[in-house]
């Protein structure tokens, strides 16, 4: 447990709430020619060079290539999803590392781009089939952009806490999961505690409290005796599935490939940002409960987390409504899949990934059925 772990714990008790060991997906030990977290504090944002983050990188892909069945094309970019004059995908177009265009034929094609890049694929391979993008009859590809709203109470304590080591969050708490129609709005969500800026230059750029400047004196003083003693709580919840809030193809601008770059359209349900400041009051209140000296709440206005790209290939039984059945596959294709945050159809109230991975296990079986059967 870390410094902010035991703050956090010894706060979010005294205040009656409920916190627990937050789950990491970390190794503690060596497993599988991987290495044991060596608390180098490097988590966020940046691969894990002991492969201790089990991060598919460092746990899946390793794994797939010792089978012999499994080459992974470093660099590529795949440009078109191709289909044949009944509707089969064939395989994909895409450009190789050193920038050439080549074919790949494909049984199956999975897509795992996430909610971003996987919708920007499906409406670049548009076709006389699909004059509005590949698999979207439905017209929902790229709908219900959803990110997970949030909120940042950093603070500063007396003593050093020296959270840029190890692993980010090591405790949390959900008391406020669950809607309670006591507050006026819908949602839930829940709070962590952390260093949310682990590196130095980081800090000196973006650490400094609202509306203090962040260079001259004053600033050095502030980043020699505040970075060691950072400790941030962040609020976790939804960004609801607004249908107009999405990733599009921008008629005008073009990716360095002469592609049409992403374009997003996103708009902050009002209950997302009711919820996130709800969480920043209790944020507030958890460091006032650990003796923080100096608490600087950011002000939740507009969405700024923005870290998780999901919904705009929405899964569900009606093809009219939603992209991919409940086992990825996607309507109106019988042979292409779709495994990532895009299919998701809420963004639940809190970090998506291993529910990506579950569901991406989940898939995977049922492809190997499917290939099984002859039905693919
Ligand atoms: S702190 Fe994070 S990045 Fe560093 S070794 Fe541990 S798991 Fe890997």
């Amino acid at each position: 447990m870390k410094s902010s772990g035991v703050l956090f714990e010894r706060a979010t008790t005294k205040l009656g709430w409920h916190p627990f060991p937050a789950p990491m997906a970390i190794l503690s030990a060596p497993h599988n020619g991987r290495m044991a977290c060596q608390n180098c504090g490097f988590c966020q944002g940046y691969g894990c060079e002991f492969g201790a983050k089990s991060s598919t990188l460092a746990a899946m892909i390793p794994l797939a290539e010792q089978t012999g069945r499994c080459e992974v094309r470093a660099n590529s970019y795949v440009r078109k999803v191709e289909l044949n004059a009944s509707g089969r995908a064939t395989g994909v177009v895409y450009f190789d590392a050193d920038g050439r265009e080549q074919v790949q034929r494909a049984r199956a094609v999975v897509l795992s781009c996430n909610g971003a890049e996987t919708a920007r694929l499906l409406l670049m391979s548009k076709s006389n089939s699909f004059p509005q993008g590949l698999a979207n009859s439905s017209g929902l590809v790229g709908k219900h952009l959803m990110f997970n709203a949030g909120s940042i109470v950093p603070a500063i304590y007396e003593h050093p806490l020296n959270e840029y080591k190890g692993a980010q969050v090591t405790r949390i708490a959900l008391d406020w999961y669950d809607t309670d129609p006591k507050r006026g709005f819908y949602g839930g969500g829940g709070l962590d505690a952390r260093a949310d800026i682990t590196l130095p230059i980081f800090f000196a750029l973006n650490g400094a409290p609202p509306g203090r400047r962040n260079w001259g004196a004053e600033h050095k003083r502030f980043l020699e005796h505040g970075f060691t003693r950072q400790m941030t709580v962040m609020g976790h919840t939804t960004s609801l599935p607004v249908e107009a809030n999405s990733v599009s193809l921008d008629p005008d601008l073009k990716d360095e490939r002469g592609l049409p770059a992403l374009r997003f359209t996103y708009r902050d349900h009002e209950d997302d940002l009711k919820m996130a400041r709800f969480l920043l009051e209790c944020s507030k209140e958890v460091h006032a409960a650990a003796g923080a000296r100096e608490i600087f709440p950011i002000p939740v206005e507009v969405q700024t987390m923005a870290v998780h790209l999901l919904g705009t290939c929405r899964m569900g039984n009606d093809p009219k409504t939603s992209v991919v059945d409940r086992f990825h596959r996607a309507h109106d294709v019988q042979n292409l899949f779709i495994c990532d945050g895009s299919s998701l159809v809420t963004s639940g109230r809190g970090q998506p990934t291993m529910t990506i991975m579950a569901l991406a296990f989940r898939a995977g079986e049922k492809l190997a059925d499917f290939a099984k059967r002859g039905e693919l």
